[in-house]
């Protein structure tokens, strides 16, 4: 089987982190498959259109290396790929359910509506329109609204890869819109059509559509189509509680995590996970790697939830993953200012001691700054440590003139200055910890630096020494 899928966003915004979940599958089933991967525009309702959206959900797809082989950008086989090019196609299959008698045209007001809605409220009864199916509809011509008749006696049952065998009630089936007063389809019809024309075998898409499928089984037995492959992806739940994530929660735009400092292998990884897993305890994969084992079969029923720290956790190992100079290249707009002008190779060496704690690269700026700017200490600056907190600020300025004394021959290499320091430590008493605490906040201006005599050494002996004397310095005034 050629496996066929597609992403169908709407161009009503940034795209949501669930939608981007489901171009993942998507991506990761025809991949996987040597199938192909489709990017279709879904822009039949004008007024929930947000401009520019598709330029941005492009882009993200982009960064993420979500690529397609046909889409409304390269053309295809099967194009025009964006809905609003495609209405001749939706008005011939419209034309057909008419002919055959299975649709009507719906000349039904508004007001109408509403008053039935309210009368089934009033009675406590679901509405159901095709209650009050006309007798006798006016022919249908194309500016009319038109509905699907539908046999609601027989409930349709299914197979859903992700939820397994699906039962439905009559509650669910009702006539429902094919077609606009404007000539545009609802998502209900369109993307049937679409997913026939364009030989789609798999549809990979959040739950929420799932209790509109029995009509959609109508629909397709109606039009004689094959219904595709299901698969409807778990909601995504907020950080907390037992609600969906919504754009409020802080499920942000992808391309904020680009610019946050992720890399696209990490999201990738992180949101694959979201629902699913291989069966093992694996949380970290390469993209290779969700190629090779992902399945949709082994996508979970129930609701996952959005947790940025395992964000951070994931992307934190991608990053230790990632060579030198490929780290090199992606972190490069993400230096402090004052390294503007600094040399390349010192600040390669600077990142190789920061990667192992680096997390995602909007870091890299905090953590790397003293490398290139001197720290300003305050008169309170054992304060900025906990184990620093309750010592004698003169008792900390006679560690560090013992330091400065110790280094002031030393070579500086990494082992010579870890040599120095102990010896220093061990024939004055001091607590080693806190000493060596107390040289790392003097040196970097913070208590939070990569190991102490690798960012000594690289620092060098001039700046150390230097910055210890200023150090005490400060604590002295
Ligand atoms: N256009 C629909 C949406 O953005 C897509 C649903 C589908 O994948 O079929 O929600």
């Amino acid at each position: 089987m050629n496996i066929r899928t597609r992403f169908a966003p709407s161009p009503t915004g940034y795209l949501h982190i669930g939608a981007v979940r489901t171009a993942i599958f998507a991506w990761l089933l025809a991949r996987q498959n040597n199938g192909t991967f489709i990017l279709r525009i879904e822009d039949t309702d004008k007024n929930r259109e947000v401009s520019d959206s598709e330029k941005h959900i492009i882009e993200s797809l982009q960064w993420l290396g979500l690529n397609w082989d046909e889409g409304p950008d390269i053309g295809g086989q099967h194009a025009p790929y964006r809905q609003s090019e495609r209405l001749e196609i939706y008005h011939k299959y419209a034309q057909q359910l008419v002919d055959k008698g299975l649709a009507y045209a719906d000349t039904t007001t508004t007001e109408q509506l509403t008053k039935w809605r309210e009368q089934a409220k009033s009675e406590k009864r679901p509405f159901h329109f095709n209650d009050h199916r006309p007798a006798n509809p006016p022919d249908w011509e194309l500016g009319m609204p038109l509905r699907l008749k539908i046999d609601s006696t027989q409930s349709p049952a299914w197979n859903d890869i992700v939820r397994g065998a699906q039962k439905s009630s009559h509650e669910n089936l009702d006539d429902f819109i094919l077609l606009k007063a404007d000539g545009f389809p609802t998502y209900n019809f369109a993307h049937i059509i679409d997913d026939h024309e364009m030989g789609i075998t798999h549809i990979i898409r959040g739950e929420e559509f799932v209790s509109s499928v029995p009509k959609y089984l109508k629909l397709y037995e109606a039009l004689e189509f094959t219904p595709p492959v299901m698969a409807h992806m778990p909601n995504i739940l907020a950080p907390t509680g037992n609600k969906k994530l919504s754009k409020r929660d802080g499920a942000p735009d992808l391309l904020q995590y680009r610019d946050q400092g992720y890399q696209p292998d990490a999201i990738l990884n992180f949101l694959a996970k979201l629902g699913w897993n291989d069966g093992t305890e694996q949380e970290v994969y390469t993209r290779n790697e969700l190629l090779e084992k992902f399945s949709l079969e082994r996508v979970q029923k129930s609701p996952a939830r959005f947790d940025e720290k395992q964000l951070l956790w994931i992307s934190g190992h991608h990053i230790r993953e990632t060579s030198l100079d490929d780290l090199y290249v992606q972190t490069e707009s993400f230096w402090p200012a004052e390294a503007k002008n600094a040399d390349s190779s010192f600040k390669k060496q600077v990142l190789a001691l920061v990667q192992e704690r680096l997390k995602c690269f909007s870091e890299l700026a905090e953590l790397t700054a003293f490398f290139f700017s001197e720290p300003k200490l305050s008169t309170e600056w054992l304060e900025l440590d906990k184990r620093l907190k309750k010592l004698e600020p003169k008792e900390v300025c006679e560690w560090l003139a013992a330091a400065v004394e110790n280094l002031s021959e030393n070579s500086f290499d990494v082992e010579d200055i870890e040599a120095a320091l102990r010896t220093t430590a061990e024939n004055n008493n001091y607590h080693t910890g806190k000493f060596f605490m107390a040289v790392r906040v003097a040196v970097a201006g913070t208590s939070f630096s990569p190991p102490l005599f690798e960012t000594m050494n690289l620092l060098g002996k001039e700046t150390c020494l230097k910055r210890l004397e200023a150090g005490k310095d400060a604590l002295e005034a």
